[in-house]
């Protein structure tokens, strides 16, 4: 079995699309290991988000990242890192509702930024990214 860090965005909290969300998460066969509702501070959200920091975008996503409260949670299933990619779908949201109209992005999202959720790109980001929220040791 496989763990990644599944977060509903600021976005994805105020559409009251996180019971939608969590279901999707539950019917695709994961358990919810921990969650934990965080408000990142541009710090955090700076810290969480470095790979992106020369980006042109960058800016504008840590005030996005920071505009309310996140759910993040450690989900578990083999491949879980590769199926919650495959499930949230392309990474802009309008060209997702066109190629992946069943995706999470593509039902929850609304642009390239405003994607409503995030998931671990590999087994190093996921392990950076639980232990970010979570602490080294992941307490079940
Ligand atoms: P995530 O890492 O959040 O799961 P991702 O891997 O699909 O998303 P990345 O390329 O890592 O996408 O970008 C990180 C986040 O930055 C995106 O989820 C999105 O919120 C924002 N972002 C990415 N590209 C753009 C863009 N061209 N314009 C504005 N925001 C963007």
């Amino acid at each position: 079995k496989e763990r990644t860090l599944a977060m509903i965005k600021p976005d994805g909290i105020y559409g009251n699309f996180t019971n939608k969300i969590k279901q999707v998460i539950l019917q695709s066969g994961f358990i919810i290991v921990q969650e934990m509702m965080v408000q990142l501070d541009v710090a955090n959200a700076t810290l969480f988000y470095s790979e992106h920091s020369e980006k042109s975008f960058f800016p504008s996503l840590v005030k996005y990242m920071t505009c309310g409260p996140v759910l993040v949670m450690v989900i578990e299933k083999t491949n879980a890192i590769s199926d919650w990619r495959a499930l949230i779908g392309p990474t802009d949201a309008r060209k997702a509702k066109v190629s992946h109209p069943n995706s999470i992005r593509a039902l929850c999202g609304s642009s390239s930024e405003r994607n409503c959720v995030h998931g671990s790109d590999s087994p190093i980001s996921a392990a950076r990214e639980i232990s970010f929220f979570f602490g080294d040791v992941s307490p079940v």
